[in-house]
């Protein structure tokens, strides 16, 4: 069993197909979907995903970097209604995003730490967004890390010392298309970090794995991830399948 830890399975570019799409995923033995907010535009959307697919899809709340705006204290503050209303299994996703916009870079880093910190109050992990930002995200997490942090840095694309950072706050690297790019880099160290630190991810529509590689990403194609493991750490398909959702269940709880 496959579990992916992060896919936007609610998104628009999956309207005309969605069921076959799932189909595709469940045939390929994904079972377990994790499923990331952006902002309350998308929340009835995951709401309605979820009422679909009760025993596969795992909701998280939170407010996405890149919806951090002018209004970004509203958005917050029905987050926090939400999250004080009914469960969730993380706390996103949240970070910093310096790729597109550094306007709000403050307002940013306050609204992933106030996140952090919800987080920790209701026992939740985090999932981490991270563009163009390693060393103000591991200044917000060396202010607030400790027993009771935890979480993933997804869509993981640092170094190997980045790696070892990120680790050392509790978090796993959600690995997804990038390791079969050619030029993603992180294939060529993740053999020294040990599975039990890796979580799958697709990033759906996002980040297509190589051959799909600048088309819609779907669920299915996390298959691609795996044998990408499968070679980078000499173990069977099975185990990479079993290790990962393990570490899935651990990070989540569930
Ligand atoms: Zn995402």
């Amino acid at each position: 069993m496959i579990t992916d830890t992060h896919t936007h399975l609610y998104s628009e570019q999956f309207d005309e197909d969605r069921e076959a799409m799932m189909q595709r995923a469940f045939d390929a033995g994904i079972e377990r979907f994790f499923i990331p907010a952006i902002d309350s535009s998308y929340t009835q959307r995951m709401l309605d995903l979820e009422l679909q697919y009760p025993k596969h899809t795992f909701l998280m709340m939170g407010l996405h970097p890149t919806s951090v705006k002018a209004d970004y204290k509203e958005e917050l503050k029905k987050v926090k209604e939400w999250i004080d209303k009914r469960h969730f299994y993380a706390i996103g996703e949240i970070g910093i995003d310096l790729y597109w916009d550094k306007t709000f870079l403050k307002e940013q880093q306050d609204v992933f730490r106030t996140q952090i910190q919800w987080a920790k109050e209701k026992k939740l992990p985090i999932a981490i967004h991270c563009r163009e930002a390693f060393d103000e995200i591991f200044e917000v997490l060396e202010l607030e890390k400790g027993e009771d942090l935890r979480g993933i840095f997804h869509c993981f694309t640092g170094t190997i010392e980045q790696a070892h950072r990120a680790i050392s706050y509790n978090m796993k690297l959600g690995i997804g298309g990038v390791v079969t790019f050619k030029n993603g880099k992180i294939d060529q160290f993740l053999n020294q970090i040990d599975l039990k630190h890796i979580v799958l991810e697709t990033d759906a529509p996002y980040l297509a794995p190589t051959p799909y590689r600048g088309k819609r990403n779907e669920s299915s194609y996390i298959t691609q991830v795996v044998d990408k493991l499968v070679d980078i750490y000499g173990l069977s398909y099975d185990e990479i399948a079993e290790i990962t959702t393990q570490n899935s269940r651990d990070v989540f709880g569930a």
